[in-house]
C-alpha cells in the first residue's frame, strides 16, 4: 500500500520515523530528520502545527490563543532551524521595541518602563524604587548575572535563583522584578526554579531581545512553516490523526496506532507529553516500576489562565507588557497559601499582548484583540469558583493599568488549563495536563537533572518542553527538536549502518 498524506490512510506503511505530535518540538524534531534524509511521518491530532502556541484567525483577527512571547529573539534557535530547512524567505520575522512592564507600586501607582534606551538599567532600577545608596549593587548583580560563565551556570542546577540572588545582597526591587520576570518565563515558583536554567535563559534574553514574531501569523506560524516541509522532503503529515497508542513488543517501539489504522516504524518520538506517553501512549506495564514511578513524580509547571478581549477601538500601544507588583509575584508559599483558600493579592504578575502591534494585519483597521494570562493550577478540571477570581481580577487589573479599557471591549472569552490541554496533552493523570510550559523547570528536573529524551525502551523517544532543551516555553520546544533530532540520526545511523539493519 502506498503512503497518502493529509487525509489518506496508510495502514501498515513503514518509515524511518514516526513523530506524535507537531508542537514546536515535533514539527522541529520531524522537518530537521526529513531534511536530514530519513522518511519521517508526522501524526497531529489537531487541524494544524503549533501546539500550544497555535495560531487562529476569528472575525478579521489572527492570533495565539492567548499571550506567547518568543525569546531570545536574535539567537533563538529557530532561525536555525529556518536556514537549515531553506525556508527563510518565507516568513517575515520582526522583533518589536517594547517598553516591557508596569509596575504597580506600594500605593496603587502604576509606574510604566521607560521607552528611552537604558542600557544600564538605571532608569528602571529607580523606577522600580531601587534607593540610590542600592543602585550599584543592583547593577553588579545585574553585570553579575549577565556574565556569569557558562561554566559557573551549568553548576548551579541545585541552587535556587531566590539563593543566588540573596547571596549577592541584590536589593529587594530587583529580586521582586526578577522573580516576576521569571514567574512569568518559567511558570514555576522562583524559589524552586533552579538559578542555571534562569541564569542561562535571562543572559540570552537580556543580551539577544525578546518578543520574535513572525508577521502575518504570529511566532505559532514557525511550527506550520517548519511542519509543511516534511512533504517537500519526502516524509508524510497527517492532520487530525490522533495516536491512540505507541506499540511496543519485546521492548521495543514497533510503530503506533491512530483511528485511520497501524504506522509501522522502528523509531517513535512523542511530543505528547513524557508522563502522557508512558503512562497513556505507551502503558506503564512496559517500563521498570522505578522508572515509571520516578515519571508519576515529576512535576507540571503552573497552568495559565486568561481573557482575551476585543477591542472596538486601540487602547493599548504595547506589543506586549508584563505587569507586576512589589507582592504581585509567586513563591511556594504565597502559591500554596493562594491555593489553600487565601485572598489573592491586590497585583498579580500578568502578561498582555496586542498582536497587531507586531503586525497590523492581524487585526481589522482600528480594532484590537487583546491576550491576558495570569497563572493558575495546571488541573482542566479546576473548579468554576476558582477561575472566576482570576477573571474577575484580571478584569480589574486591566482597568487599573490602563484606565477606560473595558469602555473599550466589544466582546471578550475566557480561557484556563483545560483549553491548554486540549490543545496539547491529554492528563496523564488527576491534576495535570493543562500545564503552561510543560514538566517544570524546577530543581531536580532542569540541566543535568532534566528527563533524558531517550526513553528506557529501545526506538523510544520523548520531545518538546519536556526533554532535551532549555529555555522560555517554544524556545525550549526548538531547542530539544534540535537536540533530539541529532540524538535519534545518530541512533538511526548506528542501527543502520554498523549495528544491523532495522
Ligand atoms: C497559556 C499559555 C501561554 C504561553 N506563553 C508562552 C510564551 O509567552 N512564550 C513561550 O515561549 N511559550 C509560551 N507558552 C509555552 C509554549 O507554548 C510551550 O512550552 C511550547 O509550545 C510546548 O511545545 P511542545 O513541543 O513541548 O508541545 P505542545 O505545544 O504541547 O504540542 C504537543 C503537540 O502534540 C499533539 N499531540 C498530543 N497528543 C497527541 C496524540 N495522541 N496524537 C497526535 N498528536 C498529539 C498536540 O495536539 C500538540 O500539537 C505558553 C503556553 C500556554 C498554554
Amino acid at each position: 500500500m502506498s503512503a497518502t498524506s493529509k487525509g489518506g490512510v496508510v495502514s501498515e506503511e513503514r518509515f524511518d520515523a514516526i513523530v506524535v505530535g507537531a508542537g514546536f518540538g515535533g514539527a522541529t524534531c520531524a522537518a530537521l530528520l526529513a531534511r536530514r534524509g530519513m522518511r519521517v511521518l508526522l501524526l497531529e491530532k489537531n487541524g494544524s502545527a503549533g501546539g500550544k502556541a497555535m495560531v487562529v484567525s476569528k472575525n478579521g483577527f489572527t492570533y495565539e490563543l492567548w499571550p506567547v512571547i518568543h525569546a531570545p529573539a536574535r539567537s533563538s534557535r529557530c532561525l536555525e532551524v529556518l536556514r537549515e530547512l531553506g525556508i527563510e524567505d518565507r516568513v517575515e520575522l520582526s522583533v518589536p521595541q517594547v517598553r516591557g512592564g508596569y509596575f504597580v507600586d506600594a500605593s496603587g501607582e502604576v509606574r510604566p518602563f521607560p521607552t528611552d534606551p537604558d542600557p544600564e538599567g538605571r532608569a528602571i532600577l529607580r523606577l522600580l524604587g531601587v534607593p540610590e545608596a542600592e543602585l550599584d549593587t543592583a547593577i553588579r548583580v545585574l553585570a553579575e548575572l549577565v556574565l556569569l560563565p557558562a561554566a559557573q551556570v551549568d553548576a548551579l542546577d541545585e541552587t535556587s535563583f531566590t539563593k543566588w540572588l540573596e547571596e549577592r545582597g541584590a536589593p529587594v526591587q530587583v529580586v521582586t522584578y526578577l522573580h516576576a520576570l521569571s514567574n512569568g518565563i518559567f511558570m514555576v515558583p522562583s524559589d524552586v526554579l533552579p538559578a542555571s536554567e534562569a541564569i542561562r535563559t535571562l543572559q540570552a534574553i537580556l543580551l539577544n531581545h525578546g518578543g520574535l514574531y513572525a508577521k502575518t501569523g504570529g511566532i505559532g506560524r514557525l511550527a506550520e512553516l517548519f511542519a509543511d516541509t516534511i512533504e517537500e522532503n519526502g516524509g508524510c503529515t497527517q492532520y487530525r490523526a490522533r495516536v491512540r497508542s505507541i506499540e511496543v513488543e519485546d521492548g521495543r517501539v514497533t510503530g503506533v496506532t491512530t483511528e485511520r489504522g497501524r504506522y509501522r516504524a522502528p523509531i517513535v518520538i512523542s511530543n505528547a507529553g513524557l508522563q502522557t506517553t508512558v503512562l497513556r501512549l505507551v502503558g506503564e506495564q512496559h517500563f521498570d516500576k522505578g522508572y515509571a514511578n520516578r515519571v508519576k513524580d515529576l512535576v507540571p509547571s503552573w497552568g495559565m489562565i486568561g481573557v482575551r478581549y476585543f477591542l472596538e477601538s486601540e487602547r493599548i500601544d504595547d506589543p506586549y507588557a508584563l505587569v507586576f507588583s512589589e507582592r504581585g509575584y509567586w513563591t511556594t508559599d504565597r502559591w500554596l497559601a493562594v491555593r489553600a483558600g487565601a485572598a489573592l493579592p491586590r497585583e498579580v504578575v500578568m502578561w498582555v499582548q496586542v498582536p497587531s502591534r507586531n503586525d497590523p494585519g492581524l487585526a481589522p483597521a482600528g480594532k484590537q484583540c487583546v491576550l491576558t494570562g495570569v497563572w493558575c493550577s495546571p488541573d482542566p478540571e479546576a473548579p468554576l469558583a476558582e477561575k472566576e477570581a482570576w477573571w474577575r481580577k484580571i478584569d480589574e487589573v486591566m482597568e487599573r493599568v490602563w484606565p477606560g479599557f473595558h469602555s473599550h471591549v466589544s466582546s471578550r472569552e475566557t480561557y484556563d488549563a483545560r483549553d491548554a490541554s486540549g490543545l496539547s496533552r491529554e492528563a496523564a493523570f488527576g491534576g495535570v495536563g493543562g500545564e503552561t510550559i510543560g514538566l517544570g523547570q524546577v530543581i531536580g528536573q532542569c540541566g543535568r537533572s532534566k528527563p533524558a529524551a531517550q526513553a528506557p525502551i529501545s526506538g523510544l523517544f520523548y520531545v518538546g518542553a519536556d526533554a532535551g532543551g532549555w529555555g522560555c516555553g517554544t524556545h525550549q520546544a526548538v531547542d530539544s527538536g534540535i537536540a533530539v533530532a541529532d540524538l535519534v540520526l545518530r541512533y538511526h545511523r548506528l542501527r543502520r549502518g554498523l549495528f544491523r539493519a532495522v
